[in-house]
């Protein structure tokens, strides 16, 4: 309960104007124009405190409330900064790195949700910066805004970054110049993906292994005896293949689950291979990441698994390439340390040889050349 400033009568519940009170009767009065709310722009907010001040004076409020209600009004005039496109004093700013913009003027830039925007790599960064500075550009946006539109762009550049996949199974690879992020969520279902993934490994074996290994010749061999002799040698050869795969990638595969964001460094993860998906009902393809440390053993094959190809066989390329650079770049290091460890160690012993010649010249004596060579080693 609290007492009506302009009536005197008790009110429930008041409309408050810092510390005065104006009951829901009294209050309709002088609301006729619904003005108590925020304003988005100056104009409008004087504007509409002129109208409620005259009408309150003209229900004879007393001078407290008024003042009061006045306050209302300056408090959020004063309240509003400038935009720094159109220079008008407004509520409600769109903050753009230093900058603001008003709803009115950021309305006008507003499109391709391009402050909403995950990019999925700096093409996509690069292609909304240019659309939406030629917009500003066009509206006669002042540098101020054109420099810092720039700025938040460049802020959603990610260095090094290639590419991003998304398999729409809950995972999400992350292409960089020297490693990829692959995130896997809890959306990712290991047992579906893991019979996926059996099958698209039985499609990528390679043949001419399967046939030079011994398994899969004595699986061969069983299956030539069991009469499919007479269909032919390719029919034979397929049927062998298929034994095998069976025997090497089982029905559910084995690969390494890691949840959340695992980083694969391509130091470490050296040797990468790719099988499209199919057109079947649950066919899956994946992008598979090996260690060529752990020899080949599937326990640690950090496996990427998507059922659309778009884009996949390229991202794939690009890690190769990104690996071989990898590779290329750490030879010509350890090339570069071994010319250094050489030339030292050449310096080493021409230093030597001149005490030596010293040593015989008479110059220097026997300890002082044992101490000099103990020095130099
Ligand atoms: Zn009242
Ligand atoms: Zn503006």
């Amino acid at each position: 309960m609290a007492k009506c400033d302009v009536c005197g009568k008790n009110s429930l519940l008041p409309e408050k104007f810092g510390a005065v009170n104006v009951c829901k009767v009294c209050f309709m009065k002088a609301n006729g124009l619904l003005w108590k709310h925020q304003y988005e722009r100056y104009e409008e907010a004087e504007k509409q405190r002129c109208n409620a001040l005259e009408t309150v004076h003209k229900h004879n409020f007393p001078q407290p409330v008024i003042a009061a209600i006045n306050e209302f009004f300056t408090n959020q005039m004063n309240g509003m900064l400038r935009c720094d496109c159109c220079g008008q004093p407004v509520q409600h700013l769109q903050k753009l790195g230093n900058v603001n913009i008003c709803k009115q003027c950021f309305g006008k830039i507003n499109t391709s949700a391009w402050k909403e925007t995950e990019y999925e790599d700096n093409n996509g960064v690069e292609k909304n910066r240019e659309k939406i500075l030629k917009i500003a550009i066009k509206n006669g946006f002042p540098p101020i805004v054109v420099e810092a539109i720039n700025g938040y762009f460049d802020s959603k550049l990610e260095k090094g970054l290639i590419r991003m996949l998304d398999s729409h199974r809950g995972q999400k690879l992350k292409i960089y110049e020297t490693y990829c992020v692959l995130t896997t969520t809890d959306n990712f279902d290991i047992e579906e993906s893991s019979k996926g993934y059996g099958k698209a490994l039985k499609k990528s074996q390679p043949k001419e292994s399967l046939i030079s290994n011994s398994t899969a010749k004595s699986l061969a061999r069983s299956v030539l005896t069991g009469g499919i002799v007479k269909a032919g040698i390719n029919l034979a050869t397929s049927a062998a293949i298929n034994v095998a795969a069976d025997a090497i990638a089982p029905e559910k595969a084995i690969f390494k689950v890691v949840k959340g964001k695992y980083k694969i460094d391509y130091q470490e993860y050296d040797s990468v291979d790719y099988q499209k998906a199919g057109d079947g009902e649950n066919d899956v393809g994946y992008i598979r990441f090996r260690n060529s440390n752990f020899g080949g053993n599937p326990a640690e094959d950090i496996v990427f698994i998507f059922e659309n190809n778009t884009d996949k066989q390229k991202a794939f390329s690009e890690i190769q390439q990104c690996m071989n650079a990898v590779k290329e770049n750490k030879k010509e290091i350890s090339k570069r340390s071994q010319i250094t460890a050489q030339s030292s160690s050449t310096s080493v012993a021409d230093e030597i040889l001149k005490f030596k010649n010293l040593l015989d010249m008479g110059a220097i004596t026997q300890e002082e050349f044992d101490a000099k060579k103990k020095e130099l080693l």
